[in-house]
Formats: structure tokens, C-alpha cells, sequence
């Protein structure tokens, strides 16, 4: 049987509660074999709004939140390629890696709004399923130029704007972030902390 693989991208700084719940539940509902929480390399649309963590530290942070749980995986491949990372180039890598394979693109619905921004966007919609899930908040248009595949997930009203927020004001970040991720924040004094200031 072919493989069917989700591809959940983000800049994942730091990845969150939200982040895994949602690949879990778009997982058991699409009956994926994997999904993979691919790190961009550079955010191209994030970069000079705001200063993003290095990807390796971003990638550290996914692996340790995926450790341990089934059928979800951290991707490295758009830090291997450099540059910035557009999903049309990672769809087409992953179909030479994995041929046969079924793709579905995930994003939230914030993600989904701003979709004809991203760099050949009729390549990323002819290679995969979009796939969209909601968060928390006034229901958003999705762009009508595509057919999109609704999954209903828990709404969490979390993100890492947030939590970069709490970690400057020293607010706890228990069970938003996973433990062995917080381990990395702290290990590298992530987010201006002290190396190994308690969170
Ligand atoms: P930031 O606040 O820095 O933008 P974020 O929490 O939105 O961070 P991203 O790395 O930007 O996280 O998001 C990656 C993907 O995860 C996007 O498709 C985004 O819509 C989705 N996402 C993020 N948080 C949630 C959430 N709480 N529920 C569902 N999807 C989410
Ligand atoms: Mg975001």
C-alpha cells in the first residue's frame, strides 16, 4: 500500500500543545501513516518582521516534542536544501523519497488565508490534499480557488507568539510545551533566557 503522509510545515518557535494536537487528530482522521512537522529553513514571510531562532534549534526543539509518539516525525529536509522554504520544492522532494505516496498539506486556518502568497501554489495544491483545521477565533474565508479538505481538531487557543511572550514576562509555559522541549529552551537559553534559568 502506498503511503498516505501529511505535511505539516511551520517555523515551529517553539512548537506547542497546539501544534502536536493538531497533527495527532488530522493523523487519526485521514488515517495518515506519518505526519511530518517539517521546520522551515527560513520563514521568508516571518524573516525581518521578528528575529527567528536558528533552525537548528527549531529542529532540536520538533524532534524532542515527536520523540515517543507514533506516526508523527520531524522533517529536516528544508534546512538540508537552505535557502527559503517553499512547500512546492518539499512536496516535490518527498514524492522522489517516498514514490507512490500519497501527500496532504496541513496549515491552520491562518496559514490557509495566506495561501496564493506562497511560491507555486497551484504546484503545492496539484501535488497534495490541502487540509485545514481551524483555530480559535472568527471563522476565516478560505480562498475559494481551491478544494479544501476540512479537519475538525480540539481548538486551542495557543500559539508561539504567546509563548515567546510568557517566557519574556517569566509566565509558566506547563503542558502548552512539552517537558523534554522546555528542557532544550532552558539548556540553550532560547528566547533570552539565562542558560539554564528555571521557566
Ligand atoms: P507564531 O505565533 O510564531 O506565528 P504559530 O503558533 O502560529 O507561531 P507556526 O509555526 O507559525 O506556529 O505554525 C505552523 C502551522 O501550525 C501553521 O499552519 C499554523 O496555522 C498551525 N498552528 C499553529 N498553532 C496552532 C493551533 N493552536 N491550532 C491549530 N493549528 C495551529
Ligand atoms: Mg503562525
Amino acid at each position: 500500500m502506498p503511503l498516505r503522509i501529511g505535511l505539516f510545515g511551520g517555523t515551529f518557535d517553539p512548537p506547542h500543545l497546539g501544534h502536536l494536537v493538531t497533527a495527532i487528530n488530522v493523523r487519526h482522521a485521514l488515517s495518515l501513516d506519518l505526519v511530518i512537522l517539517m521546520v522551515a529553513n527560513d520563514p521568508w514571510q516571518k524573516t525581518g518582521a521578528r528575529t527567528v531562532s536558528p533552525a537548528a534549534d527549531r529542529l532540536a526543539m520538533v524532534q524532542a516534542a515527536v520523540a515517543g509518539v507514533d506516526g508523527l516525525e520531524a522533517g529536516a529536509d528544508e534546512i538540508e536544501r537552505g535557502g527559503p522554504s517553499y512547500t512546492a520544492d518539499t512536496l516535490k522532494s518527498l514524492g522522489i523519497k517516498h514514490p507512490g505516496a500519497r501527500f496532504f498539506t496541513i496549515v491552520g486556518d491562518d496559514a490557509a488565508t495566506n495561501i496564493l502568497t506562497w511560491e507555486r501554489v497551484d504546484e503545492v495544491a496539484s501535488m497534495s490534499t490541502l487540509v485545514v483545521v481551524d483555530r480559535p477565533g472568527a471563522p476565516i474565508d478560505l480562498p475559494s480557488e481551491f478544494d479544501w479538505r476540512r479537519v475538525e481538531v480540539p481548538r486551542l487557543e495557543v500559539s508561539s507568539t504567546d509563548l515567546r511572550c510568557r517566557i519574556t514576562d517569566g509566565r509558566p509555559l506547563d503542558y502548552l510545551v512539552s517537558e523534554p522541549v522546555v528542557a532544550i529552551i532552558r539548556k540553550r537559553g532560547l528566547y533570552g533566557l539565562r542558560v539554564g534559568a528555571q521557566l
